[in-house]
């Protein structure tokens, strides 16, 4: 076993252990509750390293950085979530009152960004590398995210709310409408809330 292919199964292993301890959770959670895309659970860490918001049928999880801020979605299942034909707002209000309005639009990570490969026929193959998947060969695609350029590198924990308004999305959930408040440091207070429409109830 090469070098760099033990580090990839040992990353991967991390990521797997992330991805079931979080889908374990919800799912104790959820269980027995007619309610529980509203019953937010707030400050989870997800695979990005922010914090997840879970709609009826999607996961989003917004993570805050000084350059803006992005937003992957995933399945319930915690395994990546296509954002084609996806596309949202977020309204950024920041604690002396102003505000700016960004729009999102889906799109590929940029160099630099902890990336998530997965094979979109087998979704709960991710790796933290380009490669094939194990069970089809297909090569693994990066997931896509949302991205929205704002300077937040002044930008104190628990000091910018970001209202995100998405889209377009898979499903029958195809809107959301959620707030995260920015809270990277260890006394952010991070706290979300939000709403979830779309067509058909399960
Ligand atoms: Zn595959």
């Amino acid at each position: 076993m090469s070098k760099s292919v033990r580090r990839t199964a040992i990353c991967l292993a991390a990521l797997l252990g992330v991805a079931l301890g979080l889908s374990a959770q919800a799912a104790t959670v959820s269980s027995g509750s007619a309610t529980h895309h509203h019953a937010v659970r707030s400050g989870h860490r997800g695979l990005y390293g922010g914090k997840t918001w879970e709609g009826k049928e999607h996961v989003f999880e917004t993570v805050f950085t000084p350059d803006g801020l992005r937003i992957y979605m995933f399945t319930p299942e915690r395994t990546p979530a296509s954002l084609e034909g996806a596309s949202g707002t977020v309204t950024l209000k920041f604690k002396d009152g102003s505000t700016k309005e960004l729009t999102l639009a889906p799109q590929g990570p940029a160099s630099g960004d902890k990336t998530i490969y997965y094979c979109t026929m087998h979704p709960d193959v991710m790796k933290t590398e380009a490669g094939k998947c194990p069970k089809c060969n297909m090569d693994l695609v990066a997931q896509n995210r949302f991205f929205g350029a704002a300077d937040l590198s002044q930008a104190k924990p628990g000091t910018v709310t970001a209202e995100i308004h998405l889209t377009g999305l898979g499903g029958n959930e195809k809107e959301v409408t959620f707030t995260e408040v920015n809270g990277h440091g260890r006394n952010g207070n991070p706290k979300t809330e939000g709403t979830s429409s779309g067509g058909a109830k399960s």
